[in-house]
């Protein structure tokens, strides 16, 4: 069911990727946005998040120096806290179930030479989802120079696109 559900939630990244075909090749992306993909079904909510590393460690190449190579494991950590990038109300009682983290590994393997990019997932299981009408995300206090993170959102009763910003940090995942 988990694989079933992570490649809808890539079926969604990859129409809206589509969107942007003329600008955007594998490995590519414009600074200044990211993506995230939500699904949610029954107890289930399943996030993807798309950020170019610029705007996550302030670099794209592989690093370098120990600094660049610390700032590379200090986001790591920072985004495996899925707790406290992304809040549910609480009465919804959900918690995280698995996170996956990839960052760095296109420079370091020399994927596609010029970008690099943070790609996560994240999933929760709420045990009250009757409560679960939104969330609110802290990721902008993490990211510089970000203007607009793109988020796709597909739930039982909602499809739709919105942008968030560091002014607006909260996802409807209900009509
Ligand atoms: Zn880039």
């Amino acid at each position: 069911m988990r694989y079933a559900q992570w490649a809808l939630v890539c079926l969604i990244g990859s129409a809206a990727l589509t969107l942007h075909a003329n600008t955007h090749q594998h490995g590519a992306h414009e600074h200044g946005r990211g993506v995230m993909n939500v699904v949610t079904q029954g107890r289930e909510v399943l996030i993807e998040l798309e950020l170019p590393a610029v705007h996550v460690v302030g670099f794209e190449h592989a690093p370098r120096t120990d600094a660049e190579r610390h700032a590379i494991e200090a986001a790591r950590e920072r985004y495996s806290d899925a707790a406290a990038l992304f809040r549910f109300a609480d009465n919804a009682q959900c918690t995280s179930n698995s996170t996956e983290i990839h960052l760095g590994e296109d420079v370091e393997h020399g994927h596609s030479g010029e970008h690099s990019q943070l790609h996560a997932e994240y999933a929760f299981s709420c045990h009250h989802p009757q409560h679960l009408n939104a969330f609110t995300t802290r990721l902008f206090e993490h990211l510089e120079g970000l203007e607009r993170l793109e988020v796709n959102v597909i739930t039982p009763s909602l499809q739709t696109r919105i942008h968030l910003s560091s002014s607006q940090s909260a996802v409807s995942l209900r009509r």
